[in-house]
C-alpha cells in the first residue's frame, strides 16, 4: 500500500547538465564492465603500488578490492594535492562555536598531520594498532583520523555526545592503545567536560584493565581536568612539538582504515569495519559525481559530526582526496541563535550543503522567515542523507534553500556501505520529491519478496526489501571480532542468491523511481496491508500545522496493528486538540488511504531520537503498546518520555 501522489519531476537545468561532472556516459560505462569501470575510478587515487585484481570475491561474503595494490589514505587526502601545486589552497573553514573561526590550507594540513604522526609512532603505535577519538568538531579531531591512516592505525570514532559507558565499550571492543579528547566541548555557549567522562569511562566498573596506555588531551575550552600522569598528555605540549616533516609509508588495499560502531537505532551496536583502497575509491567517485564537485571552485559543507560514517567519508575522506574547500563547523544549529547555518553559507559563499531531513524539517519548524533573511544564492546543490525525506520537507529545502533551482541529492546509503549507492546524479536524473530515484553506476540492487523473486514494478501492494546483489568497492569488510554476527546479520536472509540483505524496505514507482521506505522494522501490517511509517509520517507533516511526525504499529486485536502517530507542531501553528485530531487523521486517509488513518495521534513537545538525528521507533512501540522502555543509552534526551508519557 502506498500513497504517495502522483507528482512532477524536477529535471536539472540545461546549465546545470552542461556544467556537470556526471553524465549518461557514467552509467554506459558501468553497464559495459562493472568490474573495469571500478578498476578506471580507482584510478583517481594515487598508488604507490598497482593492483593486479579489481575483486576477489573467493571469500565471499568478506570481499577484498584492488588486490595487491598499495596505497596511502592520507598521502592521497593532503600530500598529493600540495605536491600539485594546491598547498596554499584552503581544505577547511574551521567555525568554532564560540565565534572563532581557523582557516587551514592544505599544506598547514600537512604539516599538523605529520607532527601527529611524528608524534604516534613516538609513543610506539604500529600500523593494526587502535585509536579511539572521542572529540567534538575541531581540526585536530580531523588530523588525528588523517594521522591515523597516515600510519596503517585503524581509527575508532566515537561521538562526543555519548556517554562514559557507551565510550567504553567501544575502547575495550576495539582494545585501543591510545585515546584521543578535548577537555571539554562547547555546547550552546557553555563548556561541557570530556576529559572527565574519559576518566569515567576508563575507571569505570572498579577499573577493570583495559587497553589504554596513552590519554592525548586537545585544550579547547579551558576547563579544569583531572590528570593521570604518565599516562595523559596534552596537544600542545606533545604533537605540536613534533617535526612536521613526515614521509607516508604505503599499505595494502585492505589494511583495516577504521572501525565506527552504528548508532544502535536497532540494538547492541556493531563495530563496522573499513579498509582503504576500495572505501576511499568509493568516497572519492561518489564525492566528485554525486555533489557535482568543482575542486577549487566549490564550497561544500557537510553538516555531519564526524562520530557518524557520514563524517568520515563526506567531511574526511571522499572530500579531501577530491581536494575541497569545506567549511566545518564545531557547533549546533541554533548557537548563538537559529541563523547560525545561514550565516556560515553567507560567510562562506557554501555552494554545495549536505544535511539529514531532521535538520531540515527543524529549520521548517523555526520558519522560513529565518533562512529568507540571508542571501543563500551560492547554493547550488542539496544533499540529504539519514532517513527518508517526506516530499513536503524535500520541496520546502528546494524552495527556501536551494532556490528553487539548486538539485536535491536524496542519499541513500548506511554505515555499512561505507559510501553512497543510491542516489540521483544531478546532471543527469529528473528527481522527485522523497525519492533516491536509482543506483549510482557501478552499483547493483533490486527490491525483492521473502522469497527473493523480484517485487513489480509500480505495483501498489509491492513494498520488498532491498538487497544488494553484487559486491562494491566501500562494502564493510566485517564485524570487528565478529564474523559470525556478521554473516548473520547480512548474509543469512539471501544465503542462497549470496546477497546483502540491507534491513531498508523499498519499493519502486510507476515510472522506475526507487523509494526508500525505512527500515523494515518500521513496515506496519494493518488488516494484511503493509503500509510503511514513513508514508504515514510524510502525510502528517503535509499538514500545514505539522513540523515532525513519528509513527508505529501497535498491537490491534481487531487489526493485526493500529497506527499510533506521535506530532510535534510548527511553532507558528494552534493546537485546537482533538479538532486538530480528526483533522490530521482526515488528512492520512485523504492521501493515502483510509486504512492507514491513524487509531491514535499525540500531540507531543519532543520526539525520541538518537544522537544521530533519528527517530527511535522502537521505544515510541513501546510506549504504544504500553511497555518498559527497551535500551535508552543512545537517546539525547531519555527525559522526553515522561512528557510522551504524561500526554
Ligand atoms: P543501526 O544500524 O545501529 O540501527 P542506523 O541504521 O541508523 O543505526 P546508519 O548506518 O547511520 O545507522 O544509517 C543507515 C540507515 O539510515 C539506512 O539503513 C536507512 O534506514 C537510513 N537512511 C540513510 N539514508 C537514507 C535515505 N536517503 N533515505 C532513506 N533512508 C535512509
Ligand atoms: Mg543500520
Amino acid at each position: 500500500m502506498t500513497g504517495t501522489p502522483a507528482q512532477d519531476a524536477y529535471a536539472p537545468s540545461d546549465e546545470f547538465v552542461a556544467a556537470a561532472n556526471a553524465g549518461p556516459e557514467l552509467a554506459e560505462a558501468a553497464e559495459a564492465d562493472r568490474l573495469a569501470f571500478w578498476g578506471e575510478q580507482a584510478a583517481r587515487l594515487h598508488w604507490h603500488e598497482p593492483w593486479t585484481e579489481v575483486l576477489d570475491w573467493t571469500g565471499a561474503p568478506v570481499a577484498r578490492w584492488f588486490v595487491g595494490g598499495k596505497l596511502n589514505v592520507a598521502y592521497n587526502c593532503v600530500d598529493r594535492h600540495v605536491i600539485d601545486g594546491h598547498g596554499d589552497q584552503v581544505a577547511i573553514h574551521w567555525e568554532g562555536e564560540p565565534g572563532d573561526s581557523l582557516d587551514l590550507t592544505y599544506s598547514e594540513l600537512l604539516a599538523e598531520v605529520s607532527k601527529a604522526a611524528n608524534y604516534f609512532t613516538e609513543i610506539g603505535l604500529t600500523a593494526g594498532d587502535r585509536v579511539a577519538i572521542y572529540m567534538p568538531m575541531i581540526p585536530e579531531a580531523i588530523v588525528s583520523m588523517l594521522a591515523c591512516a597516515r600510519l596503517g592505525l585503524t581509527h575508532s570514532v566515537v561521538f562526543a555526545g555519548f556517554s562514559p559507558t557507551a565510550l567504553r565499550q567501544r575502547v575495550d571492543d576495539a582494545e585501543a592503545r591510545l585515546v584521543i579528547t578535548t577537555d571539554g566541548q562547547w555546547r550552546r555557549g557553555k563548556s561541557a567536560p570530556l576529559k572527565e567522562a574519559v576518566d569515567e569511562a576508563l575507571y569505570a566498573n572498579g577499573d577493570v584493565p583495559h587497553s589504554v596506555e596513552h590519554v592525548l588531551v586537545v585544550r579547547r575550552t579551558g576547563v579544569e581536568v583531572p590528570w593521570t600522569e604518565d599516562r595523559d598528555v596534552w596537544w600542545h605540549e606533545t604533537v605540536a612539538n613534533a617535526s612536521p616533516e613526515h614521509e607516508a609509508q604505503p599499505f595494502d588495499a585492505e589494511q583495516p582504515l577504521f572501525i565506527l560502531y552504528t548508532s544502535g537505532t536497532t540494538g547492541k551496536p556493531k563495530g563496522i569495519v573499513h579498509t582503504s583502497g576500495g572505501y576511499l575509491t568509493q568516497t572519492s567517485y561518489t564525492h566528485h559525481y554525486v555533489f557535482d564537485h568543482k575542486p577549487g571552485k566549490d564550497v561544500y559543507w557537510c553538516t555531519a559530526d564526524i562520530g557518524w560514517v557520514t563524517g568520515h567519508s563526506y567531511i574526511v575522506y571522499g572530500p579531501l582526496s577530491n581536494r575541497v574547500t569545506q567549511v566545518v563547523y564545531e557547533g549546533t544549529p541554533n548557537s548563538p541563535d537559529e541563523h547560525r547555518h545561514w550565516n556560515i553559507v553567507e560567510k562562506y559563499g557554501v555552494s554545495i550543503y549536505y544535511t539529514a531531513p531532521t535538520l531540515v524539517r527543524t529549520f521548517m519548524k523555526w520558519g522560513r522567515q529565518i533562512p529568507q533573511a540571508h542571501d543563500l544564492s551560492s547554493i547550488r546543490l542539496l544533499g540529504s542523507v539519514g532517513e527518508p525525506i517526506n516530499p513536503e520537507a524535500w520541496r520546502w529545502y528546494r524552495e527556501v534553500i536551494g532556490g528553487n533551482k539548486a538539485p536535491i541529492v536524496d542519499t541513500w546509503w548506511q554505515t555499512e556501505t561505507g559510501a553512497i549507492m543510491i542516489s540521483p546524479l544531478p546532471g543527469v536524473t529528473a528527481t522527485k520529491p522523497g525519492a533516491a530515484m536509482g543506483t549510482l553506476p557501478g552499483i547493483s540492487a533490486k527490491i525483492v519478496d521473502e522469497n527473493g523473486n523480484d517485487v513489480t514494478l509500480g505495483e501498489k501492494e509491492a513494498n520488498g526489501y532491498l538487497v544488494l546483489d553484487q559486491p562494491w568497492p566501500s562494502m564493510l569488510r566485517g564485524i570487528w571480532g565478529d564474523p559470525e554476527r556478521y554473516k548473520a546479520t547480512y548474509w543469512e536472509r539471501y544465503a542462497e542468491q549470496g546477497w546483502y540483505f540491507a534491513g531498508d524496505g523499498a519499493r519502486y514507482d510507476e515510472d522506475g523511481a526507487l523509494w526508500v521506505l525505512g527500515r523494515v522494522d518500521d513496515v506496519m501490517n494493518i488488516s494484511g496491508h503493509r503500509i510503511s511509517t514513513a508514508e504515514v509520517e510524510s502525510a502528517l507533516v503535509g499538514h500545514h500545522s505539522v513540523a515532525e511526525a513519528a509513527v508505529v504499529g501497535a498491537n490491534d486485536e481487531t487489526t493485526g496493528q493500529g497506527i499510533v502517530a506521535f506530532v510535534i507542531l510548527k511553532g507558528s501553528a494552534e493546537n485546537t486538540g482533538d479538532a486538530l485530531i480528526d483533522e490530521l487523521k482526515a488528512e492520512v486517509s485523504r492521501s493515502i488511504s483510509p486504512i492507514a488513518k491513524p487509531r491514535e495521534i499525540h500531540i507531543v513537545p519532543e520526539l525520541p531520537k538518537t544522537r544521530s538525528g533519528k527517530i527511535m521507533r522502537r521505544l515510541l512501540r513501546d510506549v504504544a503498546e504500553g511497555r518498559e522502555l527497551g535500551d535508552t543509552s543512545t537517546l539525547v534526551d531519555p527525559k522526553v518520555f515522561e512528557d510522551i508519557k504524561s500526554r
